[in-house]
């Protein structure tokens, strides 16, 4: 005679008697242990009508001991970035400055004058901080700070062409990523797109053409992320401007990633500089905080003072304001510009600034540490992060090679993911790469022990 495998399971109270679990009853209190155990135990009786066997008693409380314990850990974790991908959206794009670190640092653990001035000892706006940095570094007559380019987008639509027409360039009606849209933007800010060329070419005349009394505005949208090349025509922002004042409309610019370095001293394609449409006269220009401005995660709107201060009124600027720490470490960011020591102090630019021979010498340096026939090799290190598609820079990396080694690239890449420090790696033709290029000093000790490690394992 067989008996039920479910009758083998242990009671909760069984359960909780494990040493282990009495430990951490002391820790979460007994109702969130309870809880937990007979999650364990109906996943346990789950696993035995799908043909599993019963678990032992001892292994369901380790499951349960663990995954309490999980509970506590923080869910965001530092990882190291061996990618080569210096703005690296789903890493957290910009790492920050040590001084905007500090600068959250010292808002973060007491009270501020976020929204009180100091000298008059009344109400202030937490805008005035950050406007002045701003448009003294950019040349606009006005500046705001929301949560990112997003919610500054939708903000500045609404604010500016609800109930009326925005004219877009087919070519530029794109998706961002992350299912952000330009055309769902504008749906959602109450304003009708009115596509204009096609998706290739289009011309002034295009835009001239579309022109009504409902028309609110232009808007530009830099293409991040992607590039279209060969039979290619766009107008160029000061012959929209130009266009814009001509017929009472506004110029919105978004030119995304928010550069104000020029990128061709490094060997890349220029990217739109944000400094350059408020010259040129666009009547806002929206970008990010986090690409290539190398800051906290915030959107930025600059220009002229009237449509700002729209902007600064709507409803929905409540709704998308920026928190204290980003606006904190958004300043600090901003006044290594203004220092003239962007690319020594922000590390993205550090980072884009970093000769190849010295990311070689590194390299060298690592590939000697880990042993193990790690040699180097040269590449080319991605922008990422919606800016400068098909952009890169020269650089070197390690290789592990894969087929020398018990395991393949992928294997051994998570290995490296799931460790402790977790470390992102890249993988080309089978080969599993560690670019030090976006590996931030001080990480290489760490990352070299992990990468030995596995390797022994
Ligand atoms: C990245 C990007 C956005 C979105 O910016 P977030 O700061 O991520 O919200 C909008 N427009 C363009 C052109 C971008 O490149």
């Amino acid at each position: 005679m067989t008996t039920s495998p479910y009758r083998s399971l242990p009671s909760v109270d069984r359960l909780l008697a494990d040493a282990r679990l009495q430990d951490l009853v002391g820790v979460y209190g007994s109702a969130r242990v309870t809880e937990r155990a007979r999650r364990a135990l109906d996943d346990a009786r789950s696993a035995i009508a799908g043909g599993g066997v019963a678990p032992q008693a001892e292994a369901i409380a380790e499951l349960v001991a663990q995954a309490l314990t999980a509970d506590l850990r923080s869910p965001l974790r530092p990882v190291i970035n061996a990618t080569g991908v210096i703005i690296h959206t789903n890493l957290g794009r910009a790492p920050l400055s040590a001084a905007a670190i500090e600068a959250m640092r010292l808002v973060a653990q007491g009270y501020s004058n976020l929204e009180y001035d100091l000298e008059a000892g009344e109400r202030g706006s937490r805008h005035s901080h950050i406007e002045r940095l701003i448009t003294e570094l950019t040349g606009a007559e006005a500046a705001m700070v929301v949560n990112n380019n997003a919610s500054a987008l939708l903000l500045g639509l609404s604010a500016i062409a609800t109930g009326k027409e925005v004219v877009v360039s087919r070519g530029q009606a794109v998706e961002i990523g992350g299912g952000f849209r330009i055309p769902d933007v504008l749906r959602q800010s109450g304003a009708r797109l009115v596509e204009v060329g096609t998706t290739n070419r289009t011309y002034l005349a295009d835009y001239e053409n579309a022109l009504t009394p409902e028309t609110a505005a232009v808007l530009r949208v830099h293409s991040s992320n992607f590039r279209i090349v060969g039979f290619t025509h766009e107008v160029a922002v000061a012959e929209l401007i130009e266009l814009a004042a001509r017929r009472g409309v506004f110029m919105l610019d978004d030119v995304g990633s928010g550069c104000l370095l020029p990128t061709q001293t490094y060997g890349l394609a220029p990217e739109p500089l944000v400094q350059d449409s408020v010259a040129a006269g666009a009547s806002l220009v929206f970008f990010s905080g986090d690409k290539l401005l190398g800051g906290p995660q915030a959107g930025i709107v600059v220009g002229k003072r009237a449509q700002v201060d729209l902007l600064k009124r709507h409803p929905l600027a409540r709704a998308v304001r920026i928190d204290k720490l980003s606006l904190a470490a958004l300043a600090a960011t901003v006044q290594h510009y203004l220092r003239n020591e962007a690319t020594t102090e922000v590390p993205v630019w550090r980072m884009i600034s970093t000769p190849a021979e010295a990311v070689g010498l590194r390299a060298e340096r690592w590939a000697t540490a880990i042993g193990d026939g790690a040699h180097i090799l040269e590449v080319r290190s991605m922008i990422g992060g919606g800016s400068l598609p098909e952009e890169s820079l020269p650089s070197y990396a390690v290789v592990l090679d894969g087929t020398a080694l018990p395991g393949s690239a992928e294997l051994l890449a998570a290995q490296l993911r799931t460790g402790n420090p977790a470390v992102v790696a890249r993988i080309e033709r089978d080969r599993l790469l560690l670019d030090p290029r976006t590996v931030q000093p001080g990480e290489d000790e760490a990352l070299i022990g992990r990468v030995r490690e596995v390797l022994r394992q």
